[in-house]
């Protein structure tokens, strides 16, 4: 059985008063919760706060990008060694507002998926087609590509969690979410694909969430289908009664 992971990108919201105002009123709405996951991640100025405010919680944090290099002249950068050394647990790779805007490649992904790994982070490995691709028939070619890059010399026998998310660009933020069986198949191919790299055992145990336009609405129904692991959420986590509605999304649509 995979464990469900409900995960919100706050992306460049919420000042570190905000973060943790949000979380005073989504913690204790949360607080017995044990199905799912809960993870957050917040920008570098608020995850040392919202990191503090969440010990001995069932809500975990992580960061929205990091180098793949432990130290040196990279400015503005944070290094996979920072992120273990304050106790962050989860981190976001490849997110298509990091490809498009920092030019982060396929070999990037790569070597930050690498350093996650051997710092014992969680991963989150972001992948998905943009509407000009899906309309040319290219959305299966783009998905395995980006996972057979992401994966590229990664061990086999390795037993380090490892989560990917399918968020197709043309619904993030957009408002236009997938249909459920437009994200199964797309969730189908990417854990054929992990099999092919990894073996079945690990492609069986790797959560595959769906972000673009998840909402308390539409939650419960993308968790019906048997290969959708989750849900990244952008916009919807930002307030924290929405936040916890799609956390308790009913198993039964
Ligand atoms: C995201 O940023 O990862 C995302 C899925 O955003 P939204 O839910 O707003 O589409």
């Amino acid at each position: 059985m995979r464990k469900p992971v409900i995960a919100g990108n706050w992306k460049m919201y919420k000042t570190p008063k905000e973060s943790l105002s949000f979380l005073e009123r989504f913690l204790p709405l949360i607080k017995d919760h044990t199905r799912d996951e809960i993870v957050l991640f917040p920008t570098m100025s608020s995850l040392g706060y919202v990191l503090d405010a969440t010990q001995n919680t069932n809500v975990r944090a992580g960061a929205q990008t990091m180098h793949w290099l432990n130290e040196g002249p990279y400015t503005g950068q944070t290094s996979p060694t920072m992120l273990a050394s304050i106790h962050c647990t989860h981190v976001l790779l490849g997110h298509s507002e990091r490809r498009i805007y920092a030019h982060e490649t396929d070999d990037m992904v790569n070597w930050k998926l690498k350093a996650a790994l051997g710092h014992a982070l969680t991963p989150v490995v972001c992948v998905g087609e943009t509407l000009d691709k899906r309309q040319s028939g290219l959305t299966d070619a783009v998905l395995r590509w980006q996972v057979a890059c992401a994966l590229n010399g990664i061990e086999p026998a390795g037993s380090e969690p490892l989560i990917i998310a399918y968020e197709p660009v043309w619904a993030i933020g957009t408002g236009s979410t997938a249909t459920p069986a437009q994200v199964q198949d797309a969730h189908r191919m990417i854990r054929d694909e992990v099999a092919a790299r990894l073996g079945p055992d690990r492609a069986n145990e790797t959560r595959i969430l769906y972000g673009g336009s998840v909402k308390p609405e539409n939650a419960s129904t993308l968790m019906a289908q048997p290969d959708i692991d989750g849900a990244l959420v952008g916009g919807a986590s930002l307030d924290a009664e929405t936040f916890a509605q799609i956390v308790k999304y009913t198993s039964q649509p």
